[in-house]
């Protein structure tokens, strides 16, 4: 007979099975138990047949990539603890010394911040290709390149390329591409399908810490693929470098992801707008936001975004920026920030509440890019306030801030 604090720890009871409710449960582990040792030496860590250790899945972090993978419309997902740890993660799998990786101008900055850090001591070079000319990046693709990243709308200043041509480029030259697929969110497009016809690309990495969790309150990322040969090297790489998530962030996941759709259309319906009202607004000498005719890449964005809407109107992303009109200080455009009183200060977007973010565009880009106004710029990104109160928030920052 066992003493009580041993028969605590080795209770034998065991709940009735066939609980079924909303939820999928949340199972937390570092050890998995093994029925014996033939089944701990057999057992494969890289197959969801089977479970080997907490950082390389439970159920729930095995039911979240699923929902991740037909969500995006892709066929295998990995889950990373952010979304920048899936771009590592995919850069990490896929490059080694003396190959090179291509990736856009308007790409998310600490994209290209790995490229010359971690990547170049690596003995990994890259090149910084303009997203808006399909031809500037056919003209440095080279034997060496190895690995070409797409984004679209691009960060911060939502320029939507011609991401059928790149795509296409990308299979036709035999180099993996790969997309931030984080503004799509896999609502706006299907990164995996772009033309209807099977063109997409070869890898998604999203930062779920966005639209998935909706709520500004978890980090995540995941990298989803089609093909199971360069998934299964994704996730080897994903093993070695200990990539796992906690169980209760993908709790949160779960619970979230049911009305991503509703938010994504809701905060679009939002950013549109109020796009549309600072356009009329005459201290903002440009207005970015892809569904906007004017906007860079507006036929593109139509092109890959506008059949996935079955109100025929396309589907965006809830953000949009301004380029401040050059005769105002950037002074003057920080005191139009700090005057917003809904729209708080804060990066990332996704979340309940609307942020702005002013930036400093000439220290991001290789050069100005041409299609852009010269000026400040800001990012807005929509949370799920009203629209009426959003624009008497930015009516009132420009009346103390930037006077006519
Ligand atoms: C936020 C973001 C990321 C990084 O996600 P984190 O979870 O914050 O690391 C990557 N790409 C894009 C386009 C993003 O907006």
């Amino acid at each position: 007979m066992t003493e009580p604090i041993t028969r605590l720890i080795h209770h034998p009871y065991q709940p009735p099975a066939g609980f079924a409710g909303p939820q999928p449960g949340v199972f937390k582990a570092s050890t998995v138990f093994f029925p014996n040792v033939a089944a701990m030496r057999a057992r494969d860590w890289k197959r969801k047949s089977g479970y080997t250790y907490g950082l390389h899945g439970t159920p729930t972090t095995f039911i979240l990539e699923e929902r991740i993978a037909a969500l995006e419309g892709g066929l295998h997902c990995v889950l990373v603890p952010s979304g920048l740890a899936a771009i590592a993660n995919v850069a990490l799998a896929l490059l080694k010394s003396g190959d090179e990786v291509l990736i856009p101008d308007n790409a998310y900055g600490p994209n290209k911040a790995l490229a010359e850090g971690e990547l170049a001591a690596l003995g990994i070079t890259h090149q910084v290709y303009d997203p808006m000319d399909v031809a500037d990046l056919a003209a440095r693709i080279s034997p060496r390149t190895r690995l070409v990243w797409l984004e679209a709308a691009g960060s911060v200043t939502l320029e939507f390329p011609d991401l059928i041509a790149q795509a296409r480029l990308c299979r036709e030259r035999g180099v993996v591409s790969a997309l931030d697929n984080t503004w799509g969110a896999g609502l706006a497009f299907n990164a995996f399908d772009l033309d209807g016809r099977g063109l997409g690309v070869d890898v998604s990495a999203h930062a779920l810490t966005k639209y998935p969790s909706g709520g500004g309150d978890v980090l995540m990322g995941s990298v989803t693929t089609r093909d199971e040969a360069l998934h299964l090297k994704l996730k080897l790489t994903h093993m070695r470098l200990g990539l796992g998530v906690g169980a209760n962030d993908a709790e949160n996941l779960l619970r979230a992801l049911p009305s991503i759709g509703l938010r994504y259309h809701s905060q679009d319906q939002a950013a549109r707008a109020l796009a549309r009202w600072c356009a009329t607004q005459s201290p903002f000498a440009q207005v970015l936001h892809p569904a906007l005719d004017a906007s860079p890449g507006h036929t593109h964005w139509q092109q890959v975004c506008g059949a996935a809407d079955a109100r025929g109107t396309g589907a965006s992303a809830g953000l949009f920026s301004v380029i401040v009109d050059a005769r105002y200080t950037s002074a003057q455009v920080d005191a139009f920030c700090d005057a917003l009183r809904l729209f708080k200060l804060g990066y990332s977007w996704g979340g309940p509440i609307s942020l702005v973010v002013p930036y400093d565009l000439a220290s991001m880009r290789a050069a100005w890019p041409p299609h852009l106004r010269r000026g400040t710029l800001v990012r807005f990104s929509t949370g799920l306030e009203s629209v009426a109160d959003l624009q008497a928030d930015l009516g009132q920052a420009l009346a103390v801030a930037l006077p006519a």
